[in-house]
């Protein structure tokens, strides 16, 4: 379905991004892999994606918290494999403290990577998609991005921004085939969230199972993770063509959190 497009999708060495970059190799695109992580699991991650689908893909390092990284990103993929079709903006980080705590550098860097990253790589690449009238920009934002909760000033502020950011670019591009849409994703089990688990588990004096199951009980009423793999199959319905009439959208995936 997507054979020949070329998919950059920041933040997939892990967790949702990762999901996201073996869906759509499943479904033909070639993929620019990005994030942090052990050289040697990086390797295994891109040889993976080739070996299991098929397709071409290449890993490029850039730091998102540096704009000038986030812009050489773009540019590295038009080089290394080909100009970039599918913008999947998913890099993401978290820190949570009462904002009277909040360390300022945290929040410069919450904003840095989950919003100006975004701001940075897609002003990188919309130009290319224009001259070609072909593209798709999914933001992975978060039910945060519609809804707050407490301790995550940064996140929330950068969850909602993508979101409006997110319509502004579909409205800028929508005489296009260009569209830009957001995923508000709910719980789902990564290391971004493991590491909440955690920390709740140690303050609270809960066992890994308690603190998982109070978090989900309070705010998914569904009671249940949503996974990188069903994320993966939302971002392959927005890249495809049947998705050309669906822009400016923030679509939850969050077994109802923000219906509460
Ligand atoms: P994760 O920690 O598993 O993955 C984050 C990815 O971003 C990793 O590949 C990491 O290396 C990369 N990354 C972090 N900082 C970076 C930087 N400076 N430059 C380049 N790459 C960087 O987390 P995840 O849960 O898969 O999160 C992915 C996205 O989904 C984030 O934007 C997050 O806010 C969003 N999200 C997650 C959940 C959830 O419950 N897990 C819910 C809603 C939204």
């Amino acid at each position: 379905m997507l054979n020949g497009k070329t998919a950059l999708v920041t933040g997939s060495t892990s967790g949702i991004g990762l999901g996201i970059a073996r869906a759509l190799a499943r479904n033909g695109a070639n993929i620019v892999v990005n994030g942090f992580g052990d050289p040697k699991e990086i390797e295994a991650i891109r040889a993976g994606l080739e070996s299991d689908f098929g397709v071409r893909a290449v890993f490029i390092h850039a730091d998102l918290s540096n704009p000038d990284e986030a812009v050489a990103l773009v540019r590295k993929a038009e080089t290394d494999l080909a100009p970039v079709d599918i913008l999947v903006n998913n890099a993401g980080i978290q820190h949570t403290d009462r904002i009277e705590d909040f360390p300022p550098e945290k929040w410069d860097a919450v904003i840095a990577i989950n919003l100006s990253a975004c701001f940075h790589t897609m002003r990188a690449a919309l130009p290319g998609m224009q001259q070609r009238d072909w593209g798709r920009i999914i933001n992975i934002a978060s039910a945060h991005g519609l809804v707050a909760s407490p301790f995550k000033a940064a996140y929330i502020a950068a969850k909602h921004g993508l979101v409006g950011l997110t319509k502004v670019a579909a409205l800028e591009n929508a005489k296009q085939h260009i569209t830009a849409n957001a995923i508000c994703p709910g719980w789902v089990k990564t290391p971004l969230v493991v590491k909440q688990i955690e920390a709740r588990a140690e303050a609270e004096g809960l066992s890994i199972e308690e603190a998982t199951r109070k978090l989900l009980g309070e705010r998914q009423p569904t009671e249940r993770f949503v996974t990188p793999e069903q994320l993966g199959e939302l971002a392959v319905f927005l890249s495809s063509e049947a998705a050309d009439g669906t822009t400016g959208a923030a679509f939850s995936m969050d077994g109802a959190f923000t219906t509460w």
